[in-house]
């Protein structure tokens, strides 16, 4: 980037709002995963809309590539820049005011860049829950968030994140801002711009700003780990547990084998070798019934004890415990060497048919590879990674290119998904391509070029 340009940007900005420091920069060029590296000559961390929207006007007279970048937790590359393609990166991470919470309507108007895990603490203190929760909370931001329409642990309960968005700010390729952050559920005014922007990866703008629903919280939740043999088995329970607590449960997770023997240290009963799957469920107390415990112990009598093991959780301790068993497992997964990952959503009454045909066919080819599979059940979605260990196989295109054609052949087969909630990013691009329809893609493009004439936003992502 030109040295004039460059000091027009930081012009807007105070020393503490932007690094030109490859030092600093380059922690900012990797991805979470460290699957993508790029490069950047400086990075912004601008602390008000009126200096992202001057900063935006600026580079799109120039034309100059903005990469939006929240937590840089994405799993997909689509949050770090690619590599010499002069893209700057602009950090949402002092643009975090939470700006109102409204107790009388359930909302909370929040900026892009509070972390979720500060924002879900905050509202601890009115008695209340934002609908969002994931592995990454401690990191990640609303913007990206939204950006991405995270899905996490609790859909089965709250829906996903679009649907709990009432409103959001954003900024578009002039710098003007957009904002309609209503604290109302209904809304029929038009065109509802921001069903684009949720999701949009950082391709059609900035958001920095939303309003969302929030709910009460409960008054208590306990944690059901249960050991079982067989998929049949685990869609068995999950179709009782279903039927039998409903609205109460707030997460359905599933875990398989292979995924549980990879965590170290965990303190649970069951011995591993024994069983094919692994629930978590949590209920929660919403109505404020007394003797939670006993109340779902009394609910799940009708289960046949012989053929399942079960632990219910007592205190919120031993939830922590149980839920750190299912949050570590994306961490330890990263320490274990070639692993080709997907996130994938398949319908439940499918969902065996995909699991048996797709792992025999995946061992034919590599009766060495392993296959961790993990995931949010209660919505239909599967983290469904393989492990290659074969060393002739370790680290080659063709080892992925022939996997990924095993499972998306699959996925096609049984009509779900190829990206359930991670996004396209740079990960998935060819792969959107093969899987909707050459006039849905003429479509998403015409719209970007509507949004963004110049292709100054996250370029090279999606498409
Ligand atoms: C351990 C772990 C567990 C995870 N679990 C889940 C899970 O359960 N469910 C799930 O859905 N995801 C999960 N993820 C993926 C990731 O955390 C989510 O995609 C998250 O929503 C990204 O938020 P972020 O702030 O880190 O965004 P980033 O990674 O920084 O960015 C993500 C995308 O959004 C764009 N973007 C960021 N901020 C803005 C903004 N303000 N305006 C416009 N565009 C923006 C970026 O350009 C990029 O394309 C997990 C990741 C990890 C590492």
């Amino acid at each position: 980037m030109q040295d004039k340009i460059k000091k027009e940007i930081i012009n807007e900005l105070l020393p503490n709002e932007y690094s030109t420091e490859q030092s600093v920069i380059k922690n900012y060029c990797i991805d979470w995963r460290g699957d993508f590296e790029g490069t950047s000559d400086i990075i912004l961390f601008p602390s008000s809309v009126a200096k992202i929207s001057r900063i935006v006007k600026i580079c799109n007279k120039k034309k100059i590539p903005i990469v939006p970048q929240g937590g840089n937790t994405s799993l997909v590359g689509g949050s770090v820049p690619r590599k010499n393609k002069g893209e700057i990166i602009l950090n949402l991470s002092k643009l975090n005011r939470i700006r109102k919470i409204n107790l009388i309507d359930y909302t909370i108007t929040l900026e892009s860049g509070c972390i979720l895990e500060n924002v879900k603490k905050e509202l601890e203190y009115s008695k209340m829950v934002f609908p969002l929760s994931m592995g990454s909370k401690g990191s990640c931001q609303i913007g990206g968030n939204i950006a991405t329409n995270a899905g996490g642990v609790n859909v089965i309960k709250y829906g996903s994140l679009r649907s709990n968005i009432l409103g959001l700010e954003i900024i578009t390729y002039d710098g003007e801002v957009v904002s309609e952050l209503n604290d109302i559920k209904k809304n029929n005014t038009g065109l509802d711009l921001k069903q684009l922007f949720i999701g949009s990866e950082g391709i059609l703008g900035i958001i920095t700003a939303a309003t969302m629903k929030i709910f009460n919280q409960p008054k208590e939740r306990n944690v059901l780990w249960i050991a079982l043999k067989d998929f049949k088995q685990t869609l068995n329970l999950f179709s009782f547990i279903t039927k039998t607590f409903n609205d109460q449960i707030t997460s359905f997770e599933i875990m398989n084998k292979k995924s549980i023997s990879i965590i170290k240290e965990i303190e649970i009963k069951f011995d591993v070798k024994n069983y094919e799957f692994f629930c978590l469920v949590e209920i929660s107390n919403f109505q404020g019934i007394d003797n939670f415990y006993e109340y779902i112990v009394d609910r799940l009598k009708k289960i046949n004890y012989s053929e399942i093991d079960m632990i219910i959780s007592k205190s919120e301790s031993e939830n922590q415990k149980i839920w750190n068993i299912r949050e570590s497992i994306p961490i330890e997964e990263k320490k274990h060497g070639y692993i080709i990952k997907h996130d994938i959503s398949i319908p439940l009454e499918k969902m065996e048919e995909f699991i048996i045909n797709t792992e025999n066919q995946i061992k034919k080819y590599d009766n060495k590879a392993e296959v961790i599979n993990f995931g949010h059940l209660g919505d239909n979605n599967l983290h469904y990674n393989v492990m290659i260990k074969d060393p002739n196989k370790v680290q080659q295109k063709k080892t992925e290119i022939r996997i990924n054609e095993i499972i998306f052949n699959n996925v096609r087969k049984c009509k779900g998904s190829i990206s359930a909630e991670h996004g396209i990013g740079q990960l998935r691009k060819k792969d959107l391509l093969k899987f909707r329809g050459g006039n849905e893609i003429k479509k998403m493009k015409l719209i970007k070029n509507a949004f963004d004439p110049n292709n100054i936003f996250n370029p090279g992502k999606i498409f």
